[in-house]
């Protein structure tokens, strides 16, 4: 809450630098008139996919300027195949998608506009099958495909910081808003999603899954992993449930998904690849499964 603040009062700062051509002021306007309140507003986007990744890569280099990549050649290989063929199968492949793996135990992964993704070590660590891994994929490749951190963006810093941003009129504004989101941290609050922008890239997933040829149950196994690890430890994935809250109902809402969609026959679940690819990473320094004490029909203890 206190970033948001902040967020907003350099943005209200910024915006009184901002020159804006009549024809911006008149869009805004034009939008603000025609959507009439603020939820409209939210799902409009008006950036170009040139835009978007203009954007995307902006933040991308303040991100890899603060995270550490994680560079074992066969594993960002690997990675990025799996990704590939799962763009490849989306809603949204006119793009190109940048795959990256971040070198941290923490289990994270995140999605910037424009097609750049990534994934944390400690994510890979704890997918159980290529499935599980292709479903968390999946999923933030249809917040790209749904084009939900364009909308983000858009909503957070307006829609006249966003076009002088692309527009390069006011480099010293770009300046301004980049310092003032300088780090992870900030770039994510900023690309914070809505519970409706979750469940649609949850139901994108499913399909990309299924049409790149991968058990989209994938999908609802990782969520059902997150809960219990959660359940099981509060906090432990503070990080992931900050952006990406698991939940219930997301794992009823793809399952339900999955049954009504017609049997396919060879959906791929696991692969020696993956299970070599898991094997050559670093241990966890502290795994969120190791501390798992039963099999897992037991049931956690929930603390209210
Ligand atoms: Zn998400």
């Amino acid at each position: 809450m206190k970033f948001h603040a902040l967020i907003r009062h350099a943005l209200a700062g910024l915006s009184r630098f901002l020159s804006l051509k009549p024809a911006v002021a008149s869009i805004s306007l034009l939008l603000l008139t025609a959507s009439g309140c603020g939820s409209a507003f939210q799902n409009i986007n008006i950036l170009s996919d040139a835009d978007e990744i203009a954007l995307g890569r902006e933040f991308s280099r303040q991100i890899e300027r603060e995270v550490r990549l994680y560079t074992d050649p066969e594993v960002v290989r690997y990675i990025d195949e799996l990704g590939q063929t799962l763009v490849r199968h989306s809603t949204r492949s006119n793009i190109t998608y940048y795959i990256k793996v971040v070198d941290t135990d923490e289990v994270n992964a995140f999605a910037l506009p424009g097609g750049y993704l990534y994934i944390n070590r400690g994510l890979i660590s704890i997918a159980g099958t290529e499935s599980e891994l292709a479903g968390v994929i999946g999923h933030e490749i249809g917040h790209v495909a749904a084009r939900h951190g364009a909308k983000a963006l858009t909503r957070q810093l307006g829609l006249e910081v966003i076009l002088g941003m692309i527009s390069g009129r006011n480099p010293t504004g770009v300046r301004r808003v980049a310092s003032q989101l300088a780090g992870v941290g900030g770039i994510l609050s900023m690309l914070h999603h809505s519970r409706q922008a979750e469940r649609e890239a949850d139901a994108l997933a499913v399909v990309n899954l299924r049409e790149a040829g991968y058990d989209p149950g994938g999908v609802t196994v990782f969520f059902e992993k997150l809960l219990e690890i959660n359940d099981r430890e509060p906090g432990a994935l503070a990080s992931l449930f900050a952006t990406h809250p698991a939940s219930r109902e997301r794992v009823e809402n793809t399952r339900k998904q999955i049954a009504a969609l017609p049997a396919l026959e060879g959906l791929v679940t696991d692969s020696e690849r993956f299970r070599q690819i898991k094997n050559q990473l670093p241990p966890l320094e502290d795994n969120p499964l190791k501390n798992k004490k039963n099999d897992k029909e037991e049931q956690p203890v929930r603390e209210h």
